[in-house]
């Protein structure tokens, strides 16, 4: 029987991991948290449950979504972001919308810029990108201070990779607001969320939880582990690769966020249909505003809700800085034949639940 060893219990190991058992694999899951699931896990706060994110179920993929909806039903959410601008005083959906100009402030100078964007447009970099789309005026107001905070850096500018994908379905919104009405917009019905995905997915596995990868001896896929060596046919790593070669070609950047939770003695606090709140004004601290229970439908008299702000804390987000993606590029170049570097960490890449579905099936098949 070959052997997998697998690092990480998030999406990226669970779902590799249940689809090699099915092919009759021995499977070893390697966790140094002291829970799987990894950054989708749902926990209790008092008696609210909440995921870090909150991570719901976007994608245009009916195969990403028929699959976890075999096993955590998934209920459609009817979603509208809301943006704060100070300047306005007011609220406005998010993306902006074609007939909230005439509300705003700036309006005949938005105007006037919307009127000669460039029909085609060559854009090196994110403000390049936005300005070309929307004008410096509505970049300024709803995305620039936004995306500078949210990826702590001194210039959007920076940020010279995969810039294209940080639209959410048009630059400038006309007609409806409900957010991707054509996709899976979808979240677990039941109460701990994805969770019983990650046990069903284990449950014919070995799982070592509390236990840190410390050494890796990748030519002979071999893991150091509690002074003992494992060893399997192939190992799966969804941790950076940079720490699988000791940052020998430097250490990756990510961005991180520190999540303030807090419970509110009201029943709800955002309007009908809007589940997050963000903030793009230049003296804002936060991103963004989630209440939980537009997610996962708790019933209570109270409210749970979360602020997010950006930090250096934890790492959460691989950068959209070319040198960075050339550098973990160079890393998963190196790595031997039967490693495998996958997942948001793994890839260096910033996707989704539904990309890691996809791209474990995918790279499953091949083995
Ligand atoms: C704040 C936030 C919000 C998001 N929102 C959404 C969303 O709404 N919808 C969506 O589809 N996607 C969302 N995503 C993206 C999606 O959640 C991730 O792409 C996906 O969960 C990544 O899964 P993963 O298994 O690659 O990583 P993780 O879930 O991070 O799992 C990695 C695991 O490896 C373990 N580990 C790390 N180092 C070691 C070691 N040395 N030894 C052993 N174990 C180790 C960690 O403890 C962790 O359990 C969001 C991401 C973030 C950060």
């Amino acid at each position: 029987m070959k052997k997998a060893l697998i690092i990480g219990s998030g999406f990226s190991g669970c779902v590799p991991a249940m689809l090699l058992n099915e092919k009759g694999w021995s499977v070893t899951v390697i966790e140094k948290a002291d829970f799987v699931g990894g950054g989708v896990r749902t926990f209790l706060y008092g008696e609210h449950p909440f995921t870090y994110g909150p991570r719901h179920f976007l994608s245009p993929y009916p195969e990403a979504y028929s699959f976890l909806n075999k096993y955590v039903p998934l209920r459609d959410l009817k979603k509208i972001n809301y943006t704060y601008i100070e300047s306005d005083q007011t609220f406005f959906t998010y993306p902006p919308h074609r007939d909230d100009i005439g509300k705003m402030a700036e309006a005949e100078q938005i105007q006037k810029e919307l009127d000669v964007l460039p029909e085609e447009s060559h854009a090196i970099n994110f403000e390049t990108f936005w300005t070309q789309r929307v004008g410096e005026t509505l970049y300024s107001k709803f995305i620039k201070h936004y995306n500078k905070r949210a990826w702590l850096l001194d210039s959007n500018t920076e940020m010279d990779f995969g810039f294209e994908a940080t639209v959410k379905r048009k630059p400038l919104e006309t007609g409806e607001r409900y957010e991707f009405k054509d996709w899976y917009n979808c979240y677990p019905i039941p109460h701990d969320g994805y969770n019983r995905f990650f046990d069903i997915a284990l449950d014919e596995c070995e799982v070592l939880l509390n236990t840190n990868v410390t050494g890796f001896d990748l030519e002979r896929t071999t893991l150091h582990i509690n002074d003992q060596k494992i060893k399997g046919d192939i190992i799966i790593s969804t941790i950076s690769p940079d720490i699988l070669m000791d940052c020998q070609y430097g250490e990756l950047k990510y961005v991180g966020r520190d999540f303030l939770k807090f419970v509110l003695p009201i029943e709800h606090v955002f309007p009908k249909d809007v589940y997050f709140i963000y903030y793009p004004n230049e003296n804002d601290t936060q991103t963004r505003v989630v209440e939980y229970k537009k997610f996962t439908l708790h019933e209570s008299p109270h409210t749970l809700l979360s602020v997010e702000v950006p930090s250096l804390k934890n790492k959460l987000y691989p950068t959209m800085i070319q040198s960075e993606v050339d550098k973990a590029k160079q890393y998963i170049d190196a790595l031997p034949a039967d490693v495998y570097s996958v997942g948001r960490m793994g890839t260096y890449r910033y996707i989704d639940i539904d990309d890691i579905i996809m791209q474990s099936m995918e790279f499953v098949g091949t083995l």
